[in-house]
């Protein structure tokens, strides 16, 4: 008894048919219940006795019709040990006879589902299909050759699935592809070396290629079988990504017929995970093959794609050795040379030589370098223009320069190809490589321009080409593309450039150390100069206080004449401070281990004698010894701690600290106060020579202490810095290195 898919009257109508397949096989979808959610309508093609509704039943009670000679739950244990293992791999393909006939069936998951797919077993395949792989592989590899490893490849495919033209296809970075190796049956014409336009093959089938290995299109002018489900709810769409046996979308049966093509079928090649290239298979009447006949081209398809791979790596490997050994060289010339341009400039390796471009420019320091074909000055000067304001990015590269800035049509021939690696866009400069247009004459299988067609009705239709008479086309204005290779050379070149720049910026900076040297020697002027002024100062002083003797004189000249006195002081005071500031510039220190404990508690015990011993609370840490002069020392802590009492003085209790540790740069001291503190924005400012914060107006001081006790700090390859805030206190950081 055949049963006959009709269940319009029946209350839980299929109505929804989420999707087809091709019909040379059929279709069983369960939950993990294992109970039908959805099966084709061609099931009853290949099954008599099935129960009269299926969508709703559980598996069990069909599988006897399906494997009379298997026990009653065998595909659940099936499904449930893919599913603990996790992979169906093992499992698939499963065989069994029905009807008399050998058929497969794949388990594949999709979400919570389980397709069982189910088609026929080919005789013809049968042979020992794992000889034949094993031998048309080490065929295949035989040559080392990658044409010739192409040719095996497209021979070995043929000999094990039958197809009447098999070729290899590849993909340009554009989407475009190209028949790079073909075997046909001798009266069919070569398409070898034909190029079809990226709309062929669109990208969404591109992303199915990379998922699914093989597609096989069995028969173009078949009529796909519908898939039921029941209508309760909102019936998910069934995903048929991962079937074999998807029906094929109208589009691309209509271009299999244009081609007079009558079955497909194809072999994913991938390259690192991205799709290559695929092994395109066509035959002229309809051809099935079966499960493991198309596992077997899988194979091959994987074994191409590894030698492919393993090729590839070693061409890249060797382009790439090639060209970072380029920079590599100009790396070492740079550190060598004084002059950027002389390195990149040298005999034996230019900046031209870091890729396969036919000329480069080298815009730096105001200087253009030219190497090789380069675009004429005037063109090179707009071109850089355009450059500086439109190109954002510190590394741009094209093949088609001319799309983005139309003036560089004028000289394609130079540079239809650039990469711009931009060192310093401030100061506009750059290296620029370039490549000149490559003419390529490609022979399109039909006009690529044309792929949208006008249908029947008038309306505008996405419908494949329908002339495939070589179709010859140049494509201008563009240059070989950029290899990843080249892209990372220049990337590593710019590295090497911009650390030997900022070497040659240490230069300078050693430059700028004479510099400050012969700033110090001014000092030794401001010491002739103020050690001078003394003299002058004590006879004001003198003079004003003879002035003072005289009894007759009125009380507001006298206090003009005390004023003038005072000031006097305070200039000599100030006189001093500075001839201290210079006088340390000027002499060379001799290091002797210094004991730090009796110098600080003899400053200490000076200045606790001057403030308010009731609230004054001193703490003496540890002090380990420093190396160094022990009067220039002694200057440091007294400044600092004579600072720490000063800001301090009006806190309540008033607290000053000192301690020092060894860390392993030397050893660091902290003098510590709870007083004013000091202002964020006023602390880089307080070394400087007569540098007083806003907040210490009406505390004694000149301004000179923090620049002394900088200047021997630094003199004694030390450091100095301050964490302060205002109203808290301030901790003064002094750290002398250890000796060299
Ligand atoms: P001064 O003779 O004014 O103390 P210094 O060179 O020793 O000169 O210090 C410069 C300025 O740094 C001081 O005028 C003061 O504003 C600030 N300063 C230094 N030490 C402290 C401190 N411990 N607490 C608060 N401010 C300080």
């Amino acid at each position: 008894m055949s049963f006959n898919v009709d269940l319009t009257n029946c209350d839980r109508e299929p109505i929804h048919i989420p999707g087809q397949i091709q019909p040379h096989g059929f279709l069983i979808v369960v939950d993990s219940d294992f109970i039908i959610r959805y099966h084709s309508e061609n099931v009853s093609d290949f099954i008599v006795g099935l129960p009269t509704r299926l969508l709703g039943t559980p598996l069990d009670e069909v599988e006897y019709v399906l494997y009379p000679n298997e026990q009653t739950g065998y595909i659940s244990q099936l499904i449930t040990l893919g599913k603990n293992t996790k992979t169906f791999e093992q499992i698939n393909p499963f065989q069994f006879e029905l009807n008399g006939r050998d058929y497969y069936m794949i388990i594949q998951p999709v979400n919570d589902l389980y397709l069982l797919e189910f088609e026929p077993v080919t005789a013809e395949m049968s042979v020992d299909m794992q000889r034949m792989i094993g031998r048309s592989i080490s065929e295949m590899l035989a040559d080392k050759n990658l044409q010739n490893l192409l040719n095996n490849s497209a021979e070995q495919v043929k000999k094990v699935i039958g197809y009447d033209r098999v070729m290899i296809y590849r993909f340009a970075p554009d989407g475009h592809g190209e028949v790079i190796a073909e075997a046909k049956n001798h009266d069919l014409e070569p398409w070898l070396g034909l190029h079809y336009p990226a709309t062929d093959i669109p990208r969404q089938a591109r992303e199915l290629y990379k998922l699914n290995f093989t597609r096989l299109i069995a028969d173009v002018n078949s009529i796909p079988s519908k898939i039921f489900t029941l209508a309760d709810g909102e019936p998910q769409p069934l995903d048929l990504t991962c079937s074999q046996l998807r029906a094929v979308s109208p589009i691309h049966i209509q271009y299999l017929k244009n081609m007079e093509v009558s079955s497909s079928f194809s072999i994913s090649l991938l390259y690192k995970k991205e799709l290559w290239g695929l092994i395109a298979c066509h035959n002229y009447t309809p051809r099935y093959i079966d499960y493991k006949a198309r596992e077997s081209s899988k194979l091959i398809g994987q074994i191409l794609s590894s030698a492919l791979e393993f090729r590839q790596d070693e061409e890249n490997q060797q382009l790439q050795d090639h060209l970072f050994n380029s920079v590599e060289k100009l790396s070492k010339h740079m550190q060598r040379s004084n002059s950027i341009e002389d390195a990149l400039n040298a005999p034996d390796a230019n900046v031209l030589d870091v890729t396969y471009a036919k000329g480069a420019v080298l815009i730096y320091e105001n200087n253009t370098i030219k190497f090789g074909t380069v675009p004429a000055d005037d063109d090179l000067a707009r071109l850089l223009e355009w450059i500086k304001t439109d190109v954002t990015d510190t590394f741009f590269c094209t093949d088609h320069l001319s799309a983005k800035y139309p003036a560089a049509l004028a000289y394609k021939e130079v540079a239809s190809g650039i990469i711009v690696s931009t060192i310093s866009k401030e100061m506009g400069e750059y290296i620029i490589w370039f490549k000149p247009e490559q003419l390529q004459h490609i022979t399109w299988a039909g006009n690529p321009e044309k792929p949208v067609e006008i249908d029947s009705n008038g309306l505008l239709n996405i419908s494949p080409r329908k002339s495939f008479e070589a179709w010859s086309e140049t494509v201008t204005a563009r240059s070989e593309s950029w290899s990843n290779e080249e892209v990372k050379a220049v990337i590593r070149l710019k590295e090497e450039l911009t650390y030997a720049i900022n070497q040659k910026a240490s230069a300078i900076r050693l430059l700028n150390e004479k510099l400050k040297q012969a700033y110090e020697e001014l000092d030794t002027f401001s010491f002739t100069i103020s050690h001078d002024l003394k003299n002058p100062i004590s006879v004001i002083k003198s003079y004003s206080q003879l002035l003072t003797r005289d009894a007759s004189i009125r009380p507001e000249a006298q206090r003009v004449i005390d004023r003038i006195i005072d000031r006097a002081d305070k200039m000599n005071y100030m006189i001093n401070e500075v001839l201290d500031y210079s006088r340390i510039g000027r002499s060379e220190i001799d290091f002797v281990n210094v004991e730090t404990a009796p110098m600080l508690n003899e400053i200490i015990k000076d200045l606790t004698m001057v403030y308010d011993s009731a609230k004054l609370q001193v703490t003496v840490g540890e002090t380990p010894g420093v190396q160094g002069d022990p009067v220039m020392l002694s200057q440091v802590f007294s400044n600092l701690l004579s600072n720490a009492f000063k800001y301090s003085q009006r806190s309540d209790p008033q607290q000053v600290s000192i301690e020092g540790k060894a860390t392993e740069n030397g050893i660091l001291y902290q003098i510590k106060d709870n007083g004013l503190g000091i202002d964020i924005k006023q602390l880089p400012k307080i070394f400087e020579l007569f540098n007083r914060t806003d907040n210490v107006k009406d505390i004694e001081g000149s301004g000179v202490g923090l620049a002394i006790v900088k200047r021997i700090v630094e003199k004694h390859r030390g450091k100095i810095w301050v964490d302060s805030e205002p109203g808290k206190g301030s901790t003064f950081f002094v750290e002398f290195s250890n000796p060299v």
